[in-house]
């Protein structure tokens, strides 16, 4: 693999929206995102996703405030409200499945933990990809089963080698290829230089729904050092499962099911309420994802003729429920910045992360403070915790609660308007 970069912003040359060629590496929410306001704007646009198909999976994603906002002028309301869930609240559960706590979403404005819209990842990815159809399929190159293995940047563009052995030189490569980012670590060196791992592990799958749950509701169980959970799925058969478990880093288990399967049960298995399903459900669901809980800080999210997009770029980790918020916002940005100066790629990146930053500041906090706030290890933090909780979102505190809610707020984001 060669690797050939300026670590600098560089002048670059003049070019019109319709000789432009970008890659987009990964097809997730941030690369289909920004893959379709690219097309819409006239830019030949090519995505490379590593897997052979869409990827399915992925629980209930919340649209709110700025990425309701940029979903809307991407068009893409009519589609997300034919998917839409219904996820009316949270309820905080025991071992025997009794609720000791409950956050209905009309009780927080849609601010809490459940938003006014809610809708699956995968679903939000097929609403993207519908889009992404309806563009002018002439300046799109859409490869699945593929990846990016080699950058050779010089000035007037970049030359990229394929795992499959194909080339192709383009104006602007968007490294939209989640977490562990290949682009990332091809134009800015390797993960660990950026990543701070926020001491847990999470999975999430979806699995047949369990008889007598309560339709419409996310039950959630926390107990020392873990917590699961089971969202309602837009197919009521199904649901979505999610776990997570604190614990140190152990980098052995990225690529080994067993040893994740048996982290998550050492945790879980004797939690009572849904726990035997839930376990039980993972070692057969056609769509499991296990993660580290890390956070991607990058000191510029541009390196030449390279930029960050979504998660590749600032991750703050699934406990902040801000992912795919960034992803939409990031990429309506980006895209929006490339297109109003199409002849001055090196001003729209800049202009990009400087648009982005006092929103990702805000985003990337997660609720509470920690995953060690949020999953106490010791059994009386954790029955302090569920006292504190049933305090919080008891009548009387709910507006103090509504603003500890809002303290990451990104709300009064002011969306540029392209
Ligand atoms: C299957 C799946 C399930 C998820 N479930 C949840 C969930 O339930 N809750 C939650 O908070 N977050 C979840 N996430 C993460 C969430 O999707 C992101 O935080 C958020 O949507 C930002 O998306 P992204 O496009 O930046 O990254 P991602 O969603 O991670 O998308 C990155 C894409 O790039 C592809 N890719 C990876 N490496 C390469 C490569 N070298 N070349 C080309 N393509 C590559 C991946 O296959 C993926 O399609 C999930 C992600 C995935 C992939």
């Amino acid at each position: 693999m060669s690797k050939t970069f300026v670590l600098h912003q560089m002048g670059l040359p003049d070019m019109s929206t319709t000789s432009l060629r970008v890659l987009v590496s990964g097809g997730g929410i941030a690369g289909n995102a920004v893959a379709l306001q690219l097309l819409r704007n006239g830019i030949r646009t090519t995505v490379v996703e590593r897997a052979t198909a869409p990827r399915p999976g992925g629980q209930a994603v919340d649209l709110r405030g700025p990425s309701k906002e940029a979903a809307e002028r991407m068009g893409l309301m009519p589609g997300i409200a034919k998917r839409q869930l219904d996820e009316r609240g949270m309820s905080y559960v025991d071992g025997d499945g009794k609720i000791y706590a409950r956050m209905a979403m009309e009780d927080f404005d849609g601010e809490g933990a459940v938003a006014e819209i809610e809708i699956t990842r995968g679903d939000l990815n097929q609403v993207l990809l519908d889009a992404i159809d309806t563009t002018d399929q002439t300046l799109l190159d859409y490869r699945y089963g593929d990846h990016i293995t080699a950058l050779t940047e010089d000035e007037t563009g970049v030359d990229v080698t394929f795992a499959s052995g194909a080339t192709g030189r383009y104006d602007l490569v968007v490294g939209a290829d989640g977490v562990h980012s290949a682009t990332r670590k091809l134009a800015f060196g390797p993960e660990d230089q950026f990543a701070t791992y926020l001491g847990g592990y999470c999975s999430y799958f979806t699995m047949p729904t369990p008889a007598g749950v309560r339709p419409g509701w996310f039950e959630m169980r926390s107990v020392p050092g873990a917590m699961l959970g089971l969202r309602p799925d837009r197919d009521p058969a199904t649901s979505k499962a999610i776990l997570i478990v604190r614990a140190d880093h152990d980098p052995t288990l990225r690529r080994d099911v067993t040893a994740q399967h048996n982290l998550l049960n050492s945790f879980l298995a004797d939690a009572g309420w849904r726990s035997a399903d839930i376990l039980a459900a993972m070692e057969t669901t056609p769509d499991y994802y296990f993660d580290e809980l890390v956070r991607i800080d990058m000191p510029t999210l541009s390196a030449g003729r390279v930029t960050l997009l979504g998660d590749a770029g600032y991750c703050g980790s699934p406990m902040t429920g801000m992912g795919t918020a960034m992803a939409i916002v990031g990429a309506y940005v980006l895209a929006g910045e490339i297109a109003s100066t199409p002849t001055d790629l090196t001003g729209a990146l800049k202009r990009y992360e400087e648009t982005l930053v006092p929103f990702l500041d805000k985003a990337r906090e997660i609720p509470g403070g920690s995953i060690k706030v949020m999953l106490p290890k010791s059994a009386w933090m954790t029955a302090l915790a569920r006292v504190n909780m049933r305090l919080m979102l008891s009548a009387p505190m709910r507006p103090l609660t509504k603003k500890i809610f809002f303290s990451n707020s990104t709300g009064d984001f002011p969306l540029p308007n392209y």
